[in-house]
């Protein structure tokens, strides 16, 4: 099988499944109980709390686990919302977020909530200008992604946030980090509230984490229940999945400036062998390195994914998560109807090779010189 869609799920290395294997057979004490084999986890629970922090940057006390990146994308808007309840009812974010922060705005506007959508340039970009003049004296809360799943465009967190100390220091700042995670620092992106996800970066599904900074006094939980997380998130430790998190965050980290080093060369040689296949273009301004958007403009991308998928090809046309549907990012750049038909998504991880990479385009040029296209 060649693997190109690490932006959906990423494979995980084997010291990741070891240490969530010894978590989940001898170390599988409850750290919530009282006696020293519940004591135990409990201190592990802040080393692995501190793993993750590392490769955020960000201090450990502000970080909170959670069952994922939706949870962590839900709870930052309900908190920034309920501390700024006094402040007014609206939101800002972009047409292009993921779903888990558009469904829980589309909740919060059934809760009496006006939501502004921006929407991207046709290149998928978006300026800070262009959200802080979103931004109202009754704004609550601003939520916009750091890196966009299916473009890999990377928005200007730090300078929305330095923005928006002058348009209303008030308002909250979220950023839902996961396509981002182990290539920014918390600390510089200086929002209030940073969504990340383990299983983005070999780490396992079930689990993430969101860093909630000193903006935010008492922040409300989405959970009600036995106190865990310092009061804010309830719920039985997820030991095994916290460890695996840990270690895959450690991996990242080590490897940061290689990783990035490979990404980067393995970016450039795709597209390269990608646009040499005719009606092959490129797809918006994403300068992520782990993530290349093409289209084969005037054949379908599902035809597309399903004929590789076939060939044990993995990529994905758009995001995962819709299963199917158009997918609304593409829709937001409002492309020629060709072009935004064959919207596909290759996404890169450390395991990736330039093999790989060739294997695909050859798939892709015989995709294209075989099928008919649209009409
Ligand atoms: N946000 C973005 C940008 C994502 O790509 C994803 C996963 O696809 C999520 C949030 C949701 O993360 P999780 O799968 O951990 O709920």
């Amino acid at each position: 099988m060649i693997y190109l869609d690490h932006a959906a799920t990423a494979p995980i290395p084997r010291a990741v499944a070891d240490a969530m294997y010894e978590v989940l057979t001898e170390q599988y004490g409850n750290p919530s109980s009282q006696y020293p084999f519940g004591g135990s986890m409990k201190k592990r629970t802040e080393d692995w709390r501190r793993a993750v922090a590392a490769l955020l940057d960000c201090p450990a006390e502000g970080l909170y686990f959670t069952s994922c990146g939706t949870e962590g994308d839900n709870w930052a808007l309900r908190a920034a919302a309920w501390q700024n309840r006094h402040v007014g009812k609206h939101i800002v974010t972009t047409a292009v977020e993921h779903s888990a922060v558009l469904e829980c705005c589309k909740w919060l506007e059934r809760e009496g909530y006006e939501v502004t959508y921006l929407s991207p340039e046709p290149d998928g970009s978006l300026s800070a200008a262009r959200v802080l003049e979103a931004v109202r004296p009754d704004t609550a809360a601003v939520s916009v992604m750091l890196v966009n799943n299916e473009l890999g465009t990377v928005h200007p967190v730090a300078d929305i946030a330095r923005g928006l100390a002058a348009r209303n220091s008030k308002a909250l700042l979220h950023t839902d980090a996961v396509q981002g995670l182990g290539a920014f620092s918390a600390r510089a992106l200086g929002a209030d509230f940073v969504t990340v996800s383990a299983h983005k970066i070999g780490g396992p599904k079930g689990i993430g984490a969101l860093y909630i900074g000193p903006r935010v006094r008492n922040p409300r939980p989405l959970l009600a229940g036995g106190g865990q997380e310092r009061g804010l998130r309830a719920g039985t430790e997820a030991t095994a999945q916290m460890a695996g998190f840990a270690r895959a965050a450690e991996l990242r980290l080590e490897r940061r400036e290689q990783n990035r080093a490979h990404l980067e060369a393995l970016h450039a040689a795709a597209l390269e062998k990608l646009l040499a296949i005719p009606d092959m273009i490129s797809i918006g301004a994403g300068t992520a390195p782990h993530i290349l958007a093409v289209s084969l403009a005037g054949w379908p991308s599902q035809n597309i994914v399903n004929d590789l998928g076939s060939q044990g090809i993995c990529i994905s046309a758009g995001s995962a998560c819709h299963q199917g549907k158009p997918s609304h990012v593409v829709a937001a750049l409002k492309l020629p109807k060709r072009a935004a038909a064959g919207v596909i998504r290759l996404s890169f991880g450390p395991e990736t090779t330039e093999a790989e990479i060739d294997a695909c385009a050859q798939a892709l040029r015989r995709h294209r010189d075989t099928r008919m296209p649209m009409l």
